[in-house]
């Protein structure tokens, strides 16, 4: 099944951790709203790949500084 949330060589999407925000976002309409609510209701940081954010890098798969 293709699980790819970008082209990107740099992110590894077949392989993405649970607490990645790319994964606790997943399936679509039938993820965990308000755990995702809780990791992202402060954003510092944005995925590169999916462009997701989060409070912390390490939920995002290929994380920058949001500023
Ligand atoms: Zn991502």
């Amino acid at each position: 099944m293709e699980n790819k949330c970008c082209s990107s060589s740099e992110c590894d999407c077949e392989n993405i951790p649970e607490h990645k925000m790319c994964k606790l976002t997943q399936p679509a309409n039938k993820f965990d709203v308000e755990k995702v609510k809780k990791l992202t209701s402060n954003p510092k940081f944005i995925c590169t790949c999916c462009g997701r954010t989060a409070n912390n890098r390490k939920n995002l798969c290929n994380p920058v500084d949001l500023n």
